[in-house]
């Protein structure tokens, strides 16, 4: 008998193509008349399209959303939020511009409507991360969950090849340590399990072709699989060490995930079996650390800690700074297997 704790999150859920046509019944629907569009420089014009979608609806849009969410670019949009009087906020592209809105709703109440266009996951969890001075702290709070979520495949089309393999990688990890963590339950395990499945038959046929809108469609549904497992269990050593990579080091966000994870994998191998069975069978495979190794490889993402700016000198700086406060980890974090870890990284081995 497994025994478990589930808490269910709120959040209304819309999937399929075209249904940003669905945006301004939604923003109603919240009994809202005033929505302010978040989103990055890159993507301000698909920002003005959403503006011209909600018509009246709008009060404008604020473009700066920036990654890892620093609190001097918050403060610059709550002024924004205040000055237009919105009542609620529509937040548009990745983990970064929904970070925005999250660290807004924190701060203001207001309710989001999240419409992803990467993998990252963001929106379906209620977690924000910010950074000040440098620093960047964590917290859970169901402030911060958006009320809906849109996706829709037409979005994603645009994603680059790169981006596209690094970010349905970095979903991946999120369903990956959900099936060992401590907090497993069978439902989250099953969406992990579908997550990863999804993901991992979609990675490869959108590398032949990233128009193919049934393995995006495959892609994007994995992503909120994997982001609800992420929203709803604690995660583990592949998550220290990538927070840790990206903190100290500012190794990019997903392709750190991409590089890591199969040896993150490989380092709890034998302490969790069960969840490497599970694994190792939703991606069609013998052993879940090479399945996902060879996924990555075949996908064209990047294989080594070096090439996203790492070096040897590096190691014992970062071993030391992921063995300090540790995540539980089924295997027990130890200094040296995490050197290990570590270095089969930087290089790219097989493991
Ligand atoms: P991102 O949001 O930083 O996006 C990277 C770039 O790609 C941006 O310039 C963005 O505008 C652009 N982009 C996004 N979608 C595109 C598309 N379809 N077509 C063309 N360009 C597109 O990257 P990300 O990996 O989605 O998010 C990373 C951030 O999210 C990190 O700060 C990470 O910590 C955070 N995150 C938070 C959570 C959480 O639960 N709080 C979960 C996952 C990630």
């Amino acid at each position: 008998m497994q025994t478990f704790v589930y808490n269910a999150l709120p959040s209304r859920v819309i999937f399929g193509q075209g249904t940003l046509a669905q945006l301004a019944d939604e923003v109603r629907a919240l009994g809202c008349s005033r929505a302010l569009v978040l989103t990055t420089e890159p993507q301000k014009d698909l920002g003005q399209r959403l503006c011209h979608l909600l018509g009246d609806l709008a009060v404008g849009a604020f473009n700066n959303a920036t990654m890892h969410t620093p609190v001097d670019v918050t403060e610059e949009a709550l002024q924004v939020v205040v000055q237009s009087s919105a009542d609620c906020l529509v937040a548009i592209g990745g983990g970064s511009t929904i970070g925005l809105s999250k660290a807004l709703a924190l701060r203001t109440d207001l309710p989001q409507i999240a419409i992803p266009t990467t993998y990252a996951g963001s929106e379906a969890t209620p977690i924000i991360g910010q950074t000040e001075d440098g620093l960047k702290t964590t917290q859970r709070t169901l402030k911060v969950l958006p009320e809906v979520i849109i996706y829709d495949v037409d979005l994603t089309l645009s994603l680059p090849a790169d981006m596209t393999v690094t970010s349905g990688l970095n979903a991946i990890a999120h369903a990956v340590e959900a099936l060992y963590s401590k907090d497993a339950n069978p439902l989250i395990s099953m969406l992990a399990q579908e997550g990863i499945a999804a993901i991992s038959r979609a990675l490869p046929a959108i590398h032949r072709d990233p128009n193919d809108i049934d393995a995006r469609a495959d892609a994007l549904f994995g992503a909120w699989t994997c982001g609800t497992c992420l929203g709803a269990v604690g995660m583990s050593i592949h998550h220290k060490l990538c927070h840790t990579l990206g903190g100290s080091f500012n190794l990019p966000h997903a392709p750190t995930h991409a590089v890591i994870l199969p040896h993150a994998v490989a380092y709890n191998r034998a302490a969790a079996p069960e969840a490497m069975a599970l694994i190792a069978r939703a991606l069609g495979t013998q052993d879940a650390a090479r399945g996902l190794f060879d996924l990555a490889k075949q996908s064209g993402a990047p294989m080594t800690l070096a090439e996203l700016g790492m070096t040897a000198a590096d190691i014992d700086r970062a071993t030391e700074l992921a063995c300090a406060s540790p995540y539980w980890s089924p295997r027990p974090i130890e200094p040296e297997g995490i050197q290990e870890l570590l270095t089969n990284a930087l290089v790219g081995n097989r493991p």
